[in-house]
């Protein structure tokens, strides 16, 4: 790190658990966020200003007014332009030191995995199941770790895994495929606006944990909030030893 580095960080670097060494290792390293709505804009928004080296955006969507209501890196004058493009330009005005690499597309098939193998961790922050299984398989194969979010209405999930640690399950043990009952989405079901920056925000902290290397990353935990109430419940998660993408070696 240089003077200015040193001299923009110093608020991590006064923190034991951080310093200079996590600190680096961020610089280091890469996250991967797939979505950059209302939960991927706050996310990205503290990975880059905390320092992750590098922050890949992926989202196929253009900014519409109805986003403005939360999605906080647009601005009303970037409606119409693709979503990635609008969290570039707010993202290098907070730091123009990291790169920042955005892809307007949704990720699937072999972009897919080999985005999710160049990273460090990555930051589940889409809007549908299939992406959200089609990126945990991903992970699971890489052994990349896995930030999970979910708001919808009031209602907050935050859970994380890591395919490195044996014992860790995976969004598939926690969510089985087909089992979903219908998709409800933000379009059509509404959201509170700040509970997306609570989540969001917690996914970069996970992924800043687990990138850094230091604190106690929520791996193996599902978080329930429930912003009508503040109220917050944590409850641990058993890794299913059936599980068609992280129990048999290869079913991935
Ligand atoms: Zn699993």
């Amino acid at each position: 790190m240089d003077d200015r580095q040193l001299l923009r960080y110093s608020r991590h670097l006064l923190l034991d658990e951080i310093g200079v060494d996590a600190q680096q290792r961020l610089l280091e390293s890469t996250a991967l966020v797939v979505g950059a709505g209302g939960l991927g804009c706050p996310a990205a928004l503290y990975l880059a200003s905390a320092g992750m080296g590098r922050i890949v955006l992926a989202d196929a969507d253009t900014v519409d007014l109805t986003n403005l209501q939360r999605q906080i890196l647009h601005r009303e004058s970037s409606v119409g332009w693709p979503k990635v493009e609008s969290a570039r330009r707010s993202l290098a005005e907070i730091n123009s030191t990291i790169e920042i690499v955005a892809l307007a597309q949704r990720l699937a098939g072999d972009a897919l995995e080999d985005a999710v193998a160049r990273s460090t961790v990555v930051l589940d922050c889409c809007d549908n199941f299939e992406t959200r299984h089609a990126v945990n398989r991903a992970c699971v194969k890489a052994r990349v770790p896995l930030v999970s979010g979910a708001a919808i209405r009031f209602d907050g999930q935050l859970a994380a895994f890591d395919a490195r640690q044996a014992s860790s399950p995976c969004y598939h043990c926690l969510f089985p495929e087909g089992q979903e009952t219908e998709e409800v989405r933000c379009a059509t079901m509404g959201v509170f606006a700040p509970l997306t920056g609570i989540v969001g925000t917690m996914q970069a902290a996970e992924a800043l944990k687990i990138a850094g290397g230091f604190a106690a990353p929520m791996i193996g935990r599902l978080l329930l909030i429930d912003s009508r109430t503040m109220e917050l419940q944590s409850i641990r998660l058993a890794r299913d030893p059936h599980c068609a993408v992280c129990g048999a070696p290869g079913a991935a």
